[in-house]
């Protein structure tokens, strides 16, 4: 690192992605992981590495990737994936198993990654797997290219998929990405069989504290929404509902817009809502009371 910033998730995809620009100009929107993974041994990011060799389905099913340095020969790497995976969630694994490569293989010869720990990087994983994750999300969807992308547009769930076709990543995991570079209130749902899984809360809804109503533990859908409706499986472009339905600091005259898309067997639903505009509360702390945003946000509110 020219910068002497700090090794992590985002400096180190940062800098790749200025290789790569430099190497193919600044349109590389779908980045072509075997050129990252070609690319990284030898370079400053891969000092005494000859090889990483090319991914293979994983040889243990529980694993969704591992990355394995030869025992037989230290300057050989190799990854492996889990062969049902589908083809965003593969890509997405390789990202995350390059990242334990940057990042984490001076501690360790081996990396085994489970289905939780890719792909959400929730507080309740390792430290080093959510590292990984970032390093993938930030290699995968370029901030500053989303940030483009979403910027003073009309976001309905039909956006949000072309983005994520255009990444060649899931639409989840897009969706969650959307949610921390939105300057919009928006708040991510992820129910499975009916209850509530994850919440995902942009940072404009964390300062003007938008958060669901809890009713119940585990959470359920609230009455009278979309979420709550099972004759409905999908809806991608959305509808209108007072604020106050889900959230309920929420001033009356606030409005929200809800979207819904169902996947699986139907039994698991992400909800995204959008509210309206609230002028930020300065004299709220309750943002610092320990959200975590990735080291983007953070990179960018100690400017
Ligand atoms: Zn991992």
């Amino acid at each position: 690192m020219s910068s002497g910033a700090p090794l992590n998730g985002f400096t180190a995809a940062a800098t790749i992605l200025k290789w790569l620009r430099a190497a193919h100009g600044q349109a590389v929107v779908r980045v072509d992981l075997d050129q990252v993974r070609e690319g990284l041994p030898g370079s400053p990011l891969g000092k005494d590495v000859r090889v990483i060799k090319p991914p293979m389905p994983s040889p243990v099913e529980s694993c969704e990737g591992m990355l394995v340095r030869n025992p037989k020969d230290a300057a050989e790497w190799g990854i492996f994936v889990n062969r049902e995976a589908g083809p965003e969630r593969r890509r997405f694994t390789i990202a995350h198993e390059l990242g334990h490569f940057v990042l984490h293989r001076a501690r360790q010869g081996s990396f085994r990654c489970d289905k939780e720990s890719i792909h959400f990087g929730l507080d309740t994983s390792a430290v080093i797997e959510r590292e990984a994750d970032e390093f993938a999300s930030n290699i995968l969807m370029p901030g500053d290219v989303l940030r483009d992308a979403i910027a003073n547009r009309r976001i309905d769930l039909k956006v949000l998929s072309d983005l994520a076709k255009t990444f060649e990543v899931s639409f989840e995991a897009l969706c969650i990405r959307f949610i921390k570079y939105t300057d919009q209130r928006a708040i991510l749902l992820h129910w499975d069989n009916g209850f509530l899984k994850y919440e995902w809360r942009s940072k404009s809804a964390v300062r003007t504290r938008a958060r669901i109503r809890r009713t119940s533990d585990p959470q359920e859908p609230l009455p009278g929404t979309l979420a709550a409706d099972e004759s409905v499986a999908q809806a991608w472009d959305g509808i209108e509902l007072p604020a106050s339905r889900w959230c309920a600091e929420e001033a009356p005259y606030m409005k929200l817009r809800e979207f819904k898309h169902s996947y699986g067997a139907r039994d698991r639903v992400l909800t995204l809502l959008v509210l309206e505009g609230a002028e930020p509360r300065p004299w709220d702390q309750s943002w610092q009371d320990g959200e975590s945003f990735d080291s983007y946000d953070q990179f960018v509110s100690n400017e």
